[in-house]
């Protein structure tokens, strides 16, 4: 047999790892102007057409690079911000795998001009589709003009996917806001269709404040800040009162670099314990400086989330610092909420011992391996699991509930051994806790009566949620086929396919594309049957040409839901008891456990109550 693994041309490696980079025009701004604040530019300005579809320009006043560097930018894996594996713990950069330009260049067309102020003259580069089409000096100022048109040109399955110019920018808005704050000390600008969104003038972060949200801050805000020898914190967080219905403006930023964490938030909230009204929820602004050492800021390409070394340490000078300063400022609780006894205490964690955090180094990491990370998809599915299933099994009359501490140990452990369904069927020897009805229908006897599924609506529910758990955590789970499938497609077809590659990957399928018409298929999801693999794809490409579903969702969300329609078991199949219990216990994990992706009723129950009502008990 004649070999058939190649490697992949550039501009399709290219164009595939850009779906991961770049998901929409805001992604493009966040990686150009992060390039523009690693270039030392002191003024930067982005100018857009189209919310970004049409154009991004972003105009720096930085270093520039020379002629041999403009054109080694555009390499994928081309940086100057590392050398070593080393330099990675000693990240000052926002930038540092050397992706974004390349990406950005395999999806768009893309103009760069570029001048250091050793040299005279600048370069002029052209490039479309990861191919340069023209290079030539040029005369141009000190920095770097990029502009990047035609977002996603050559891949059309993406650019439907984008929203509307309100929605793009409402995005690109968030991203610009983010870099702004994270930079008080330089100028910023925002230009939509010719019009000025922002123009703030380089400043201290209470003016930069003021300057994206107007109002005068000293009314709104209290300053946090606190310094030990491995940290220091500073900041603004806002006045209770000044809370508001929708959690806005919340911001933290690590050595410059904006974050999201859940669990630091929850450090905040914690300093505010009693002086929220329920449902409000506080501003902040709180810059971390760490030593880089004791993060790993390497987990995502889109760099939003990263590890610390010593999360508990950071939540409690965090928690304290900001009660201090709510303290200080003599912010009391309102007199209709009850007084948050803690907020008494003296500030006291001073006193306690900081222990520096330890860092043990990994010989085999690998700067470029994409894993463990968060991404797009981290919205709404964060809630503890346990809430859709638990009612199933408390009586719903307050009388008969128990203790809350005490049923939820007491479901905790039905759920670890098991054992959550009626005890007499068991005690009784019978083997048959599950019932197929109609091959359609499962019935289950439970502690208040009966549940009945439909199994095709709640498998498609666990497929649901699982894949998108996986676009979440960057992290899918594959099965090796033991001899590679190679499928054949229109052209067409087969870009669509493309198109989708990078979170197909995440969702457990690892595809070659060998030529304009044919994949290589060497992966596929552990749950999906080998035999199944061509109509599953060929169901992408329909949903997508047929536009059977909208695109109002993103990418990841329309997968999940194309691959959960053809992946779940059909109404029709036979189940054996151990599947039938595992498609049970899997659907009541899932905090959307009664409906189906597609908004559908998964299961219903008949309660004793019903029962003994039929009967006229
Ligand atoms: P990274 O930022 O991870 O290094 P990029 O693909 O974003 O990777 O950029 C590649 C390289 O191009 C950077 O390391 C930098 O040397 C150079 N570069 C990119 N943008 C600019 C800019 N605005 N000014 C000067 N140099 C730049
Ligand atoms: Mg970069």
């Amino acid at each position: 047999m004649s070999s058939i693994i190649q490697v992949l041309p550039d501009h399709v490696a290219n164009q595939i790892a850009a779906g991961e980079v770049v998901q929409r025009p805001a992604s493009v701004i966040k990686e150009l102007m992060e390039n523009a604040v690693d270039a030392k530019a002191t003024d930067i300005k982005v100018i857009l057409k189209d919310a970004g579809k049409t154009l991004i320009q972003i105009v720096d006043n930085g270093v520039g690079m020379s002629v041999t560097d403009a054109r080694l930018c555009f390499e994928r894996h081309a940086t100057s911000k590392i050398r070593f594996a080393e330099d990675l713990f000693q990240l000052n950069t926002k930038g540092f795998r050397g992706e974004a330009l390349a990406s950005i260049a395999a999806i768009a067309h893309v103009d760069l001009k570029t001048k250091t102020t050793f040299d005279e003259l600048g370069t002029h580069i052209i490039i479309e589709g990861s191919k340069v089409i023209q290079q030539e000096p040029c005369v141009t100022a000190t920095g770097t003009v990029f502009s990047v048109k035609n977002l996603f040109y050559n891949i059309p399955a993406r650019r439907n996917f984008l929203k509307s110019d309100a929605v793009e920018l409402k995005h690109v808005i968030d991203e610009f806001q983010r870099v702004a704050l994270a930079h008080p000390a330089i100028d910023f600008t925002l230009i939509h269709q010719g019009n000025d969104v922002y123009r703030l003038p380089a400043a201290t972060l209470r003016q930069r404040i003021n300057g994206i949200w107007g109002g005068k801050s000293n009314e709104k805000y209290v300053p946090v800040q606190e310094s030990t020898d491995w940290l220091s914190i500073e900041g603004f967080v806002g006045k209770p009162e000044f809370s508001k219905r929708t959690r806005g403006e919340q911001f933290f930023f690590v050595n410059h670099r904006f974050i999201k964490s859940g669990y630091l938030h929850h450090a905040v909230m914690a300093a505010f314990e009693g002086l929220l009204k329920e449902g409000f929820h506080p501003s902040y602004f709180i810059y971390l400086e760490i030593n880089p050492e004791l993060i790993d800021v390497n987990i995502h390409p889109t760099k939003t989330e990263i590890k610390f070394e010593d999360e508990h340490a950071i939540y409690s000078i965090l928690r304290a610092c900001i009660k201090h300063s709510l303290g200080q400022f003599q912010i009391q609780p309102p007199l209709d909420f009850e007084r948050d006894a803690t907020m008494d205490l003296p500030y006291d964690y001073q006193r306690k011992e900081l222990k520096s955090p330890e860092i043990e180094v990994d010989a085999f990491f690998n700067p470029f391996e994409k894993s463990e990370s968060k991404g797009a998809y981290n919205h709404s599915f964060s809630k503890a699991k346990s809430a859709a299933w638990e009612s199933l099994y408390l009586p719903s009359n307050d009388d008969f509930a128990l203790p809350t501490e005490a049923s939820t140990l007491q479901i905790e452990q039905d759920w670890s051994t098991g054992s959550l369904f009626e005890l007499p069927n068991k005690e009784q020897g019978s083997q048959h806790k599950f019932f197929q009805i109609q091959r359609k229908y499962i019935v289950c006897t439970i502690k208040s009566g009966l549940v009945i599924l439909d199994q095709q609506r709640a498998h498609q529910r666990v497929i649901y949620d699982k894949l998108v758990s996986q676009l979440q955590q960057h992290r899918g789970h594959s099965q090796q086929l033991l001899f590679p499938l190679v499928l054949e497609f229109d052209a067409s077809q087969c870009a669509i396919l493309a198109g989708f590659a990078s979170e197909l990957h995440i969702m457990g399928f690892q595809l070659t594309f060998l030529d304009a018409h044919s994949i290589q298929v060497d992966g596929i999801p552990t749950e999906l049957k080998e035999g199944l693999v061509p109509s599953v794809l060929d169901q992408i490409i329909q949903d997508y040409e047929h536009k059977s579903q909208d695109f109002s969702d993103e990418v990841g969300y329309f997968l999940a839901k194309s691959l959960c329609k053809s992946m779940a078991i059909k109404r029709g199949s036979v189940l054996t008891e151990l599947e039938m219990q595992s498609l049970f216990d899997a659907l009541f994990a899932s905090e959307d456990a009664q409906m189906s992706p597609f908004f559908k009723k998964t299961y219903i129950t008949l309660g004793l109550e019903e029962l003994d009502k039929k009967f006229d008990l």
